[in-house]
């Protein structure tokens, strides 16, 4: 029988990976409840129409990355590429606009058809936030100084840049497409096929090419800065003047966008040059029209979303599980001290461990394998004495405990 593997793109995540990935979502959901979000788990499966009302006809997740089938029924159905929509598509069900400001984190698995290699992966992990209802510059700061936090917390900030630009209101990206669709015209020859076919749709996705050809283009594109409207301007440097107030550095860059069409006013990227063309690591922005796209009331929002995957290779290492107290019984006749003991040591909140089977000898060995703390080495004499000997395993020293006080002892170490 041929063995079986995993799906292309995905992957068995074993414990170490386990432990970087917790380790990751539990400091983030830490940062966000001191910055008063609330958790929201929306399904993994989602109606079609959720994404592609939404991320736009010509985002690359739409052209060629949804896992996009029929069920049973007939139902048009997504497994979900992102989060953002999801949790737009709960706030307009569950009439989440009576209570603005909504403040959310999500946590979990998305899934999108890409060219798997390392950091990209088919199904990969995200933990992301959202603020709905605030139309004010301050939400944008807060949830970057947030993410910032985060970052920090983890150990990555040093590792990572902030990418920070506008893309403004509506008025002004009509005034910026215009401007883009000369230049790019200009230099149609130089473009790839499938910006050819950007150009007619949404030229503005063409910023947002990974394609070396469409990047020579893209590098001497006219910049946003210049086509936005006063208000718009007033927008992005409120976003800046706040980031200075609270000291957070960021480099604003005038090319760059995201890859959906949601977005508006504020858009950024932590970007790293840790993990070779898989740099971002973490990007958001603001989407003021998205609830009201999907058939909402007009709610402003802004959020990121961060790539766990990414982050958890450039952790050298999570906080480890707490080492066990090995319980090693000598003969048949302490067996069932031994597993009164391995019981009573876990329900005082103790990891523990005893091996099924084995002689002393091998039983030793494995303590060492698990990298046990200590073992208690249960001998028919000592037992007899009412009392057990404790190894350190670090330090190689051992005495003699009485039966009693094993708990005292242990803490000790
Ligand atoms: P990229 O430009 O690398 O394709 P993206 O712009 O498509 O990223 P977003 O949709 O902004 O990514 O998702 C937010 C974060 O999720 C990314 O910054 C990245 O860290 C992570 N991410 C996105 N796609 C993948 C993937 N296929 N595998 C692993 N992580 C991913
Ligand atoms: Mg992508």
């Amino acid at each position: 029988v041929a063995s079986l593997q995993p799906v292309r793109g995905t992957r068995d995540l074993l414990a170490e990976d386990c432990r970087k990935f917790r380790y990751i979502s539990q400091t983030a959901a830490q940062i966000a409840q001191l910055y008063g979000f609330e958790e929201i788990e929306t399904p993994v499966l989602e109606p079609a129409a959720v994404f592609l009302r939404t991320l736009g006809d010509t985002s690359d997740v739409v052209t060629k990355q949804m896992y996009i089938f029929a069920d049973r029924g007939g139902d048009e159905l997504v497994l979900r590429p992102e989060g953002t929509a999801g949790v737009a598509r709960a706030f307009i069900n569950e009439g989440m606009a009576q209570n603005v400001p909504v403040k959310l984190y999500y946590n979990g698995p998305m899934f999108r058809y890409e060219r798997p290699q390392k950091g990209r992966y088919r199904q990969f992990y995200q933990f992301g936030v959202e603020i709905l209802g605030v139309e004010k510059p301050q939400a944008d700061v807060e949830i970057i100084a947030m993410a910032e936090q985060f970052l920090k917390k983890i150990g990555l900030q040093k590792n990572v840049r902030l990418h920070l630009n506008t893309l403004g209101d509506s008025e002004s990206r009509d005034a910026y497409r215009e401007t883009l669709m000369k230049y790019l015209m200009s230099r149609k020859g130089d473009l790839s096929a499938e910006s050819l076919v950007r150009l007619e749709k949404n030229p503005l996705r063409i910023l947002d090419s990974k394609d070396e050809k469409d990047q020579a283009v893209t590098r001497d594109a006219p910049v946003f800065q210049n086509s936005l409207n006063p208000a718009s301007k007033d927008f992005f440097d409120q976003v800046c003047a706040g980031l200075k107030e609270i000291g957070i550095e960021y480099f604003v860059d005038d090319h760059l966008v995201r890859g959906f069409d949601y977005y508006c006013h504020t858009v950024f990227e932590f970007t790293t040059t840790d993990l070779g063309s898989q740099n971002a690591v973490l990007a958001g922005g603001r989407y003021d029209g998205l609830i009201q796209s999907m058939g909402g009331p007009r709610v402003p929002g802004v959020g990121w979303a961060m790539g766990i995957d990414r982050l958890s290779l450039m952790l050298s290492e999570a906080p480890a599980a707490p080492r066990a107290i090995a319980i090693v019984p000598m003969g048949a006749e302490t067996e069932a001290l031994a597993l009164k003991l391995v019981q009573r040591l876990r329900n005082a909140g103790f990891a523990a461990d005893l091996a099924y089977s084995g002689n002393v000898g091998k039983r030793m060995k494995r303590a060492d394998k698990i990298k046990a703390r200590a073992a208690l080495i249960l001998g028919s004499d000592e037992v007899a004495r009412g009392t057990v000997v404790l190894k350190d395993l670090d330090r190689g020293e051992q005495k003699e405990v009485s039966i009693s006080e094993i708990e005292t002892a242990l803490q000790a170490l």
